[in-house]
């Protein structure tokens, strides 16, 4: 897999998935801005990345913001050029079951995790199409082909992320720009942290190869995926859950 001089931009990169995602990308060779609505976590994972010997750079971005979403993509692209690979990575939670759901906590999950893979997208989709060359990876979740109770928000959002993969990587294929989309299981990061024991206990039962799955195990699919090398898949998923789902 040559990345050599290529550019990458990863939302909510500054921990968790999006982080081991950024890194494994920088240690591909790729230049990498880090986006993320935190910017001392941003400007912290990128800092990290430059001992690595590529460009990195840290940015505030609310990704369910069209005005900020356009300006962050035209600063990486002044700084890096171009932008090869774009990971729709930044994602959130606010789990409660159906009628204890608040419209906002609706509206806030769909904008954050679905609307933004939409405003990203068309920004580098804008700049790729001119160079036709362009890797998109969506993350999208094993809850969208599962369901999962207290998540109907979520499992809506990230299954909303696999119809406009799919549309998007049928509209620019022609571009030379592959979109697809990983569907972790139950990875260790601060989002799964905050479920009880007991939940967790009964979640790893239902996992075949046991145990909640690892950054690094989303990321490397990830990596394959944005590489040159996937140029002929485009519009699929790859689960990364462990066997839970198959
Ligand atoms: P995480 O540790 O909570 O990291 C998410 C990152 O996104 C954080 O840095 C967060 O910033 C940032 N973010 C939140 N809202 C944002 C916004 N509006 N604009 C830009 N950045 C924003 O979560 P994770 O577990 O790494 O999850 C990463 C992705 O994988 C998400 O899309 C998630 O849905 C998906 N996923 C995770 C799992 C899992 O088991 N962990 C399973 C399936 C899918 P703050 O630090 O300020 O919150």
């Amino acid at each position: 897999m040559d990345f050599t001089g290529q550019a990458a931009i990863v939302t909510g990169g500054g921990r968790g998935i999006g982080r081991a995602i950024a890194e494994k990308l920088a240690q591909k060779g790729v230049h990498v801005a880090i986006a993320d609505i935190n910017p001392d976590e941003a400007i912290e994972a990128a800092a990290s990345l430059t001992s690595l010997g590529v460009k990195a750079m840290g940015i505030k971005l609310d990704v369910s913001k069209a005005e900020e979403v356009k300006k962050v993509f035209e600063d990486v692209r002044k700084e890096f050029n171009k932008i090869d690979i774009l990971v729709n990575n930044a994602g959130i939670t606010k789990d409660t079951l159906l009628l204890r759901m608040k419209e906002e906590d609706w509206d806030s999950v769909m904008d954050i995790n679905l609307k933004s893979v939409f405003l990203c997208s068309r920004e580098a989709i804008k700049e790729m199409s001119q160079r036709r060359y362009g890797r998109i990876v969506n993350i999208s979740s094993v809850a969208a082909f599962m369901g999962n109770p207290g998540q109907a928000n979520y499992s809506a959002s990230k299954a909303g992320i696999v119809g406009l993969t799919k549309t998007i990587a049928r509209e620019y294929a022609s571009r030379g720009i592959t979109v697809n989309a990983v569907a972790p299981g139950f990875i260790q990061t601060a989002m799964t942290d905050i479920l009880p024991e007991k939940v967790k206990e009964e979640v790893k039962k239902q996992i075949p190869l046991g145990g909640l799955g690892t950054v690094e195990d989303v990321a490397n699919a990830v990596v394959f995926l944005a590489s040159p090398d996937s140029g002929y898949i485009t519009g699929q998923v790859i689960h990364v859950n462990g066997g839970m789902y198959m």
